[in-house]
């Protein structure tokens, strides 16, 4: 059984490869889901890890990638800390930075309409 935080993950993950619909770094595109999305062979990628609350299902915190470049990003943290500064600007990088230090409670039933919000803002 998948526990509710495990179901906001996928829906997560589906709002942010929708989002980019693209690897960020290599810009190879996704291919069609059976709902013609175009988000298969895409992965999420968290910049700061899952078990930090507060940025679990943040935005910026979080990075459409290939398989390829998902996984060079997770061997070298000082190259995705980089292209982090790249993509978001120093300031959004510290409040990043500064949110993933940040205890956080969630609320589920929250989290999940926010999620289904920025995924109907895409349309
Ligand atoms: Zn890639």
């Amino acid at each position: 059984m998948l526990s509710k935080l495990d179901n906001l993950d996928i829906l997560f993950s589906r709002y942010i490869r929708l989002r980019d619909l693209r690897c960020l770094e290599c810009k190879v595109p996704g291919y069609d889901n059976s709902d013609g999305e175009r988000i298969l062979g895409l992965e999420c990628s968290h910049y700061h890890i899952r078990s930090k609350m507060s940025v679990r299902f943040y935005p910026d915190n979080t990075d459409t990638f290939c398989h390829f470049c998902h996984g060079y990003y997770e061997e070298n943290p000082e190259e995705y800390k980089k292209f982090k500064i790249r993509q978001l600007g120093l300031e959004r990088f510290k409040e990043l930075e500064l949110r993933a230090s940040t205890m956080m409670r969630l609320d589920p039933v929250k989290v999940r309409l926010e999620i289904r919000k920025l995924i109907n803002n895409l349309e």
